[in-house]
């Protein structure tokens, strides 16, 4: 989104420069570096990108009602609307550019082999609204998607509807406070625990079910402090919700003795399974206890993500929250495939209905075809290697920048900001210089629980002098970072992007979202500029 906070640091102000007096060029572009408009302060009036045919005359239906006024649309042709989205579609740092170390987000290769599944015609032209004996391919392949997702985790159920791993924990919520309303328990059990690492979905999925939070604190090897959890069970508490590994990026090695303390006290074991990156096809969470668990597919099993979606949140269950999962069911009959889409249709009490139609069957085809051309061996490697990689970028950074905790990691890498004391360098300018490297930052400032954390992922699909090229970078700022003389250089990045700091804040808290005319003062045309 372009705001005009963005804009009058821009093109008015010709090229940013780093800190050095640079020529500022006729048009405000740099080299490739278009600066692109908004596509409302393009083209002009009247200027159309198709010759269409003067529609027959038709009675006006509208009295009153008919438009009178111009309803302000740009006026573009082909070419000018073809270039500009162009132009702006290579603003964007993307998987396909990089390294994407960005933590906890999986933001791993998307092999073309999905794309092109997903596009073949009776997958990518279906409706849901087809009959159901013209789909019977469509359900069958959501069905073996979701054979693999019970396999993979051992559990013996799936709900494939939710829309993302947020919406996926809602729906294991939904279902453990269903079960505990069966139970008779629903008004005791109000609490859910959740660690202070946890993702900020988690205390928040509990809170909009109605449950209240309490944080679980960690111990000093980034794991849950068993003694205190086990102190905070208790007959008010319904469930635990736990990320594996977890936001530190390191196994939770105690797993099987909290799941068997949170079932003792008669609650509920929630696995955040956003991270099954890291262990899928070697461990199965079923194993470990975990009564029911969001698989994010577009992170772990490869469907694009970003800005805002689309994403895949399937939900496996034990068979103790089995019975409350939404519909829609994907049900054989003999050799039928139906889908079992109300309460009289399928068994148990299920919790309704999550989403509109199945799901995201997009998602489902590219995650399906990343599983089948993997297949087990290949699933479990791309887990090996992820962890692999991140524990390469810990071992060849750990001497320079300082490892959040001691020991090897799991599929990400953890620092904190203690290699940057006394050099006036923060997490943010450390980030903001990254981006001057040609690198999309890593996760920054999250996990909490760590002072001015730096969260690498690298996932499996880096090659190893790309890493290698990377660790150079980190290492290269790290050590100019301790000359103890660069903090303004820092500050000022980043000096070689299209725009330098952004108030960030402001941008969220106060987004300006509507371009107005009043907003665009003649004096930012440059051929009227250029003629004064
Ligand atoms: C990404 C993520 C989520 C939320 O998943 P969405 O698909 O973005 O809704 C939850 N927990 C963790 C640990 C995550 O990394």
């Amino acid at each position: 989104m372009a705001s005009s906070q963005d804009r009058s640091q821009g093109r008015t102000g010709g090229i940013v420069s780093g800190g050095t007096a640079e020529a500022a060029t006729y048009t405000g572009n740099r080299a490739l570096q278009i600066e692109e408009p908004l596509i409302f302060e393009m083209g002009q009036p009247g200027r159309c990108g198709v010759d269409l045919p003067e529609p027959p005359r038709v009675k006006d239906r509208l009295n009153g009602l008919r438009r009178t006024g111009d309803i302000g649309l740009p006026g573009l042709s082909e070419p000018q609307v073809v270039q500009h989205y162009t132009r702006l579609s290579q603003k964007n740092y993307a998987i396909d550019m990089g390294v994407y170390p960005l933590g906890s987000c999986t933001m791993k290769h998307n092999p073309r082999i999905n794309e092109k599944v997903a596009r073949l015609p009776g997958i990518g032209d279906l409706h849901p609204l087809q009959p159901v004996s013209t789909v019977q391919g469509a359900l069958e392949l959501i069905d073996r998607l979701a054979h693999w997702l019970k396999t993979l985790t051992g559990m013996p159920a799936v709900a494939m509807s939710p829309a993302a791993g947020a919406h996926g924990e809602m729906c294991g919520m939904m279902a453990i406070a269903a079960a505990l309303k069966a139970r008779g328990e629903r008004a005791q059990r109000k609490t859910v625990l959740a660690p202070e690492s946890a993702h900020g979905t988690n205390p928040a999925t509990a809170a909009a079910i109605g449950f209240t939070v309490k944080p679980i604190p960690a111990n000093d090897r980034g794991r849950v402090d068993l003694t205190a959890l086990k102190a905070a069970l208790g007959p008010d508490v319904a469930a635990i919700m736990l990320t594996n590994p977890n936001t530190c990026g390191l196994f939770e090695s105690e797993i099987v003795e909290i799941a068997q303390a949170v079932h003792a006290a008669g609650a509920y074991f929630y696995c955040d399974g956003a991270n099954f990156n890291a262990i899928a096809g070697r461990v199965r969470p079923g194993d470990l206890g975990v009564d029911c668990m969001h698989i994010n597919l577009h992170k772990t099993f490869s469907t694009p993500h970003g800005g805002g979606g689309p994403g895949a949140g399937p939900v496996v269950l034990s068979a103790a929250l089995a019975p409350y999962a939404p519909y829609p069911w994907i049900v054989k009959d003999g050799a039928t495939w139906r889908v079992a889409e109300d309460e009289s249709k399928v068994e148990g009490t299920p919790l309704g209905r999550l989403k509109a139609f199945h799901g995201q069957m997009g998602m489902f085809t590219r995650a399906l075809a990343y599983i089948m051309s993997h297949g087990a061996d290949g699933l479990k490697q791309a887990s090996e290697d992820a962890v692999l990689s991140a524990n390469y970028v810990m071992a060849a950074l750990k001497d320079t920048m300082s490892p959040a905790f001691d020991g090897p990691c799991m599929h990400e890498a953890l620092f904190d900001d203690s290699f940057l004391k006394d050099t006036g360098v923060s997490t943010l300018d450390f980030a903001k210089a990254m981006i001057d490297e040609g690198y999309h930052p890593m996760t920054m400032y999250f996990p909490l629980v760590v002072h001015g954390a730096m969260l690498i992922e690298p996932t499996e699909s880096v090659a190893k002098e790309d890493l290698d090229q990377f660790i150079g970078a980190l290492r290269s700022l790290a050590a100019r970072a301790k000359t103890g003389t660069a903090a303004e250089a820092f500050k000022a990045a980043p000096l070689y992007a299209p725009r330098r700091r952004l108030d960030e804040t402001l941008a969220a808290r106060k987004p300006i979202l509507r371009w107005k005319p009043s907003n665009n003062p003649p004096e930012t045309d440059p051929v009227k500029q250029a003629a004064e």
